[in-house]
């Protein structure tokens, strides 16, 4: 089967034909072979994360990674005396307010332009007004604009204030250095899907051991339960509490494995980033702007503001998805930008190819 495009998008994106080979074979879930599997994952994304196995554990959870956010939130803020602080700048942090939301959770958002990172300082004067806070929750990649906000400065306003700590690190984690025992966070989620390059089907949750034991009657929903799913796992090693996406996890195993190939996170961030370099000069050199400050500037994700008013995004669409690449539309909601994703198996020379195409396009002048 080929493919008839290139996902240059923020995942599901492009994974390799090994990945996607290795969901051929089917498995049952409670036999040894799966099991194995999945104790090996768990055990391969703390090393990932740089998250010492005696401190953290990786709890895997059924769903997108929406589901291990809302798990997350749902099972470590308690159900009273809890008061949750989310630092926005973007679609994903407005959706965990949203989850406060749903869940009754006392929460306080402090909210930042969205082409702006999250500035620490704001941050500890909402703290200091806000004494009453006992969470807090951020994204990492913010993968509305592309973003990297600095979470090693946010920690330890936390710590110092024994505030439980969640991190989004959905479209970072295995594609941005990420160090889980440096940052001391409380729980960090991300999913199968973005930089470790696996399909979609599950998110997984590194939380911090003595945080999650105190959790347990906490959550709202039963199958959100992120503690029972721990002690599920922890009771009967690489058993899920429910059927589990097999296919999915061994393509998860595979797309570990050819991380580890590449020469771990280190060498994929250089790919990434040259991927994001090379977009970036390239797109400016064709005339584009850039949303955000370079400074801030991730490289997962980056998003160009329309050239001019009379900028077709569809047409410009359809026109790049005909020669072989699916971008993103925008989503930053008072300027008008699509996206283009730099993340998956990608090279600078498919990122060349896209400029060419993108070339091409300006010179039928549409
Ligand atoms: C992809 C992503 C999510 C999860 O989205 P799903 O559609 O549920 O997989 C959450 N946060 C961020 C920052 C993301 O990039």
């Amino acid at each position: 089967m080929k493919q008839p495009y290139l996902l240059l998008t923020p995942g599901p994106l492009s994974t390799t034909p090994t990945v996607k080979e290795a969901m051929q074979i089917d498995y049952c879930t409670w036999d040894d072979d799966y099991r194995n599997i999945t104790e090996t994952i768990r055990q391969q994304i703390l090393t990932l994360a740089q998250a010492n196995p005696q401190t953290y554990t990786t709890v895997l959870l059924q769903g997108s990674g929406s589901y291990g956010v809302e798990a997350t939130i749902g099972t470590a803020v308690p159900r009273s005396g809890a008061v949750l602080m989310i630092a926005i700048n973007g679609a994903y942090g407005h959706r965990m307010s949203d989850i406060a939301e749903y869940y009754g959770i006392q929460h306080v958002d402090v909210v930042f332009d969205e082409s702006e990172a999250v500035d620490p300082l704001q941050i500890e004067a909402v703290l200091t007004a806000h004494p009453e806070v006992t969470h807090f929750a951020t994204v990492h990649s913010e993968t509305t604009t592309g973003i990297l906000n600095p979470i090693e400065q946010l920690m330890p306003l936390m710590k110092a204030r024994g505030i439980v700590t969640i991190i989004d690190a959905m479209s970072s984690l295995g594609g941005v250095p990420i160090d889980v025992d440096q940052l001391d966070c409380d729980y960090l989620v991300s999913s199968a899907n973005k930089c470790v390059q696996g399909v979609p089907g599950f998110a997984f949750i590194i939380a911090k051991q003595t945080t999650l034991s105190q959790t347990a009657n906490n959550a709202r929903s039963l199958c959100l339960d992120l503690y029972d799913q721990w002690q599920a796992m922890s009771k009967q090693p690489g058993k899920w509490r429910f059927t589990s996406p097999t296919h999915v996890v061994h393509a998860f195993a595979q797309a570990l494995n050819e991380l580890e190939t590449e020469g771990g996170v280190t060498p994929r961030y250089r790919r990434y980033q040259a991927n994001q370099t090379c977009l970036s000069n390239g797109m400016q050199a064709l005339g584009f702007e850039l949303v955000i400050d370079s400074a801030v500037q991730g490289p997962i994700i980056t998003s160009f503001k329309y050239p001019n008013e009379q900028f077709d995004f569809n047409d410009f669409y359809q026109f790049i998805k005909e020669r072989g690449f699916v971008i993103y539309p925008g989503k930053v909601s008072d300027i008008p930008s699509f996206r283009i994703g730099t993340i998956g198996d990608v090279t600078t020379s498919d990122i060349q190819r896209l400029l060419a195409v993108i070339s091409d396009y300006q010179k039928l002048n549409r």
